[in-house]
């Protein structure tokens, strides 16, 4: 017997063993998928599995009101809407229209089109509007998946989006595991200042979680 107190490193063999025994996937998201995985920047699509994992974070609190910052082609947000209950909706912000119009037709083949406002500025500006506008401890549920030097103001924003017992996702914390190792590139030292500042935090309960290219989970308090 080979059990292990620590986290598994997934090997080919044992991860199609955890996607054969418990992916359950829309057939909208297994086509989604499909034609994002030839696209170029196919590399910043989430993994099925951590999809599925977030639709059922997204049940398991209750979500009604989610947000996302970084769409990419849209297949978190199909994930995160299937999970959200009919009058649900998910404020889906990104820079670009030229990627999230790949997922269109899939959230409309999955029947959560309406679900989905797509809202295409920065986001930064469009987190600041909503506050603006009351809309401060409205949300339940966030995933933020953009450009790393500003993960920390798409928390902060976030964090007063979000009501308390709601949870903000926030992914790429690991960064190919380069986190770990002296850098000096941005990318890197933005992740590893946020990490190092979510550790700490009293704002929030907390997890980081190894899962693709790590997930930290913050729960607001
Ligand atoms: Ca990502």
């Amino acid at each position: 017997m080979t059990m292990s107190n620590r986290t598994l490193n997934l090997d080919d063999t044992l991860y199609e063993y955890v996607l054969g025994h418990s992916l359950r996937e829309h057939p909208a998201q297994s086509a989604l998928r499909e034609v994002t995985r030839t696209h170029p920047g196919a590399g910043m699509q989430i993994s099925p599995e951590q999809g599925q994992f977030m639709a059922l974070l997204v049940r398991l609190i209750g979500a009604s009101q989610a947000l996302e910052v970084g769409v990419f082609t849209g297949y978190s947000a199909l994930s995160v809407a299937l999970a959200l209950p009919p009058e649900g909706r998910l404020l889906a912000c990104d820079i670009s229209e030229d990627y999230p119009k790949i997922g269109r037709p899939y959230w409309r083949e999955a029947g959560v089109e309406k679900k989905i406002e797509l809202h295409i500025a920065p986001a930064a500006v469009t987190l600041a509007e909503r506050l603006a506008q009351g809309d401060g401890g409205r949300f339940d549920f966030v995933f933020i998946d953009a450009d790393k030097s500003s993960y920390d103001t798409y928390f902060e924003l976030c964090l007063q989006l979000v009501r308390p017992g709601g949870l903000i996702a926030i992914d790429n914390v690991l960064w190919g595991g380069s986190v770990a190792r002296p850098a000096t590139d941005p990318d890197t030292l933005a992740l590893q200042a946020l990490n190092r500042k979510l550790h700490h935090d009293e704002r929030i309960d907390l997890s980081l979680l190894p899962l693709g290219d790590g997930l930290a989970l913050a729960r607001k308090r």
